[in-house]
């Protein structure tokens, strides 16, 4: 006889959970129903407890298929399902003891889909599956509302959009009448699934009963949600979203694909450069399928995804702008000159080396800054690098290396250098920076030296090299900033979009953490030229004033008085070339307003 309701129960190596699951089914006081288990490949005992429980219950029936994934699998059980109402659960849940009998009695209304409530549980609980007062999956009561589409806007509007199968009883008809179908092998299936399920539920009914209890374990896809793996699951989530819009008049139907959007982004701003690198093609297909739509409510999409010349670069900045924007919880990057002065001699040097007078850090002082800063932030830094100036012009520089290594074990350690003086160095140095495991960064200048020469003696001391820009000396270009000595730009503006630096390339200097080294080393070009770019005590956080690690985190989220200085609009690129420690090679400027702000 065929049964009301079919329960579509996906397995996979769960033979710790899937015998709990099956008992609270079987248990239930109620025989209307048929329960179709999926094995989807499982290579522990999960069959094995599958089969048992066939011999015991004849409500039980088996799909044993290859790993194909949990849409799959819920694909195969829908192609088998008798029962006139679909109910999916998962085998390492279970069904509250009179979930069925709620049901039933619902369902003799015959609408076309049934919304229930349901707990999250968390495994480490020693009550698990007893205790009565575990947090509720949907917090508002829609009893009110009889449409799908509205309950979906309502839910949106409250910000509890619950796309979880396993709080939903639907009719078969409304499944198989509109193609609701699921996707193979993404995650976030699900949320796709609802989507269409809503738009296409005429009939709805809203049902305060809790009918489910869900394991929250801590390798579970809810409960690990953001992975670098989820962009191209989104993508497809989008696309199925985006194509069931173009068949529905629901009001607020574009709010759904800005909201899977928005998960992209705050998925792609947890990955890491390589992982962003192998995301973007799925998200320059998700551009090329939005550009023409006008989401103008939202500017943060509008500046990402409304472009006409999309590549990795670009998206790369915006999502590195984006990230600016939250307060981290690690330090991933910090610089530290070891030199004030360089033994070349480029025009327009950032580092205003050119005009600095001759200073090197003292290993003193650095061990001071460094021992608090490792203390505060419990030793987490992802990077640190030390230049100048030229980093090896400091005669106490293997003593400094040793200082860098000992306060920051597990730090990424880099000398970034011009590679001058490498093949000067002395045995010591070569073992000091393999014993203490640290890299040496070059960067080529176009001044006629063997940089072949000095790359292989960097490989036959064993050390880790990097050289920048893929070596390439022939066509080398210099950025030339450009300072409003007004002070009259947008700081946030600056900080948040416009600079490369901000953030990207903390800098430590006396005890003092600066979001960039422009707003402390200007001091050499104020002397040099007799100028008087202010540097504020809101430029700094001092870290021997600091007592908490967040302090320097939330410091380095926001912009500082400095940047109001910066004027990206002038900002131009020149070619190499030795300085005449001239104004003009670091500046691009209203002379008039230099001259006067001179005799100021
Ligand atoms: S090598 Fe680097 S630090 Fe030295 S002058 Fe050139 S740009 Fe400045
Ligand atoms: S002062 Fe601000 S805007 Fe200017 S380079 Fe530094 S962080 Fe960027």
């Amino acid at each position: 006889m065929k049964k009301l309701i079919s329960i579509i129960m996906p397995a996979y190596n769960v033979e710790n959970y899937i015998q709990q699951a099956i008992d609270s089914v079987i248990n239930q006081n109620y025989e209307n129903y048929e329960l179709i288990i999926i094995n989807d490949g499982s290579t522990d005992n999960t069959l094995k407890i599958i089969n048992k429980n066939i011999k015991l219950y004849p409500n039980i029936k088996l799909i044993n298929q290859q790993n194909q994934g949990l849409s799959a699998a819920r694909k195969s059980g829908l192609t088998i399902a008798e029962g006139e109402y679909i109910y999916l659960m998962d085998s390492d849940d279970i069904l509250e003891p009179n979930a069925l009998n709620v049901m039933g009695e619902k369902i003799k209304t015959k609408k076309d889909c049934y919304v229930f409530n349901a707990r999250f549980k968390n495994e480490l609980d020693n009550d698990w599956g007893r205790s009565m007062d575990k947090k509720l999956v949907i917090s508002n009561n829609y009893s009110e509302i009889s449409n799908g589409t509205d309950l979906l806007n309502r839910m949106i509007d409250n910000r509890e959009w619950r796309y979880a199968v396993w709080l939903y009883l639907t009719k078969k008809e409304v499944i198989k009448n509109n193609d609701i179908t699921f996707f193979k092998n993404y995650f976030h299936e699900d949320s796709a699934y609802n989507y269409q399920l809503l738009n296409n539920s005429n009939v709805i009914e809203f049902c305060d009963n809790i009918i489910y209890n869900y394991r929250l374990r801590p390798n579970s896809l809810m409960s690990n949600d953001l992975t670098s793996k989820n962009v191209s699951s989104y993508l497809n989530s989008f696309k199925i979203i985006y194509n069931t819009n173009k068949k529905i008049s629901n009001p607020n139907k574009y709010k759904f694909e800005i909201r899977i959007i928005d998960q992209i982004l705050e998925v792609l701003i947890e990955l890491s450069y390589e992982e962003l690198k192998d995301s973007y093609e799925y998200v320059k297909k998700l551009q090329e399928i939005i550009k023409n739509r006008n989401y103008y409510s939202n500017i943060e999409i509008k500046n990402i995804f409304e472009t006409d010349t999309f590549t990795f670069e670009f998206l790369e900045s915006k999502i590195r702008r984006k990230r600016r924007k939250q307060v981290e919880d690690n330090l991933s990057y910090l610089e530290i000159h070891l030199a004030d002065h360089c033994n070349l001699n480029c025009k327009g040097c950032c580092h205003f080396s050119p005009i600095s007078e001759k200073k090197e850090l003292s290993a003193d002082s650095l061990e001071k800054d460094l021992s608090k800063l490792s203390e505060l932030i419990s030793g987490k830094l992802d990077r640190m690098v030390l230049l100048g100036g030229e980093p090896l012009l400091n005669k106490e520089l293997l003593q400094i290396l040793k200082i860098c290594r000992e306060y920051f074990r597990n730090t990424d350690i880099q000398l970034l250098t011009n590679g001058l003086l490498l093949l000067n160095e002395s045995l010591d140095f070569w073992n000091v920076c393999r014993e203490n495991n640290i890299q040496i960064n070059i960067t080529k200048y176009p001044v006629g030296i063997d940089y072949d020469k000095i790359i292989n003696c960097i490989k036959e001391n064993n050390i880790k090299y990097f050289v920048y820009d893929n070596g390439n000396i022939d066509d080398k270009k210099f950025d030339k900033y450009c300072f409003d000595l007004s002070k009259l730009q947008n700081a946030d503006n600056n900080f948040y979009e416009k600079c490369v630096m901000a953030k990207d390339c903390a800098y430590l200097e006396d005890g003092k953490i600066y979001p960039c080294q422009l707003a402390s080393n200007i001091k050499h070009f104020n002397k040099y030229f007799g100028l008087n770019i202010e540097q504020s005590e809101n430029d700094y956080i001092d870290i021997h004033s600091c007592s908490f690690e967040q302090d320097i985190y939330e410091f380095l989220s926001h912009p500082i008085e400095f940047c109001k200085y910066c004027d990206f609009s002038k900002m131009q690129k020149f070619d190499w070339d030795f300085s005449k420690k001239e104004i003009n090679e670091w500046l691009v400027t209203n002379e008039k307003k230099l001259e006067l702000t001179n005799k100021n």
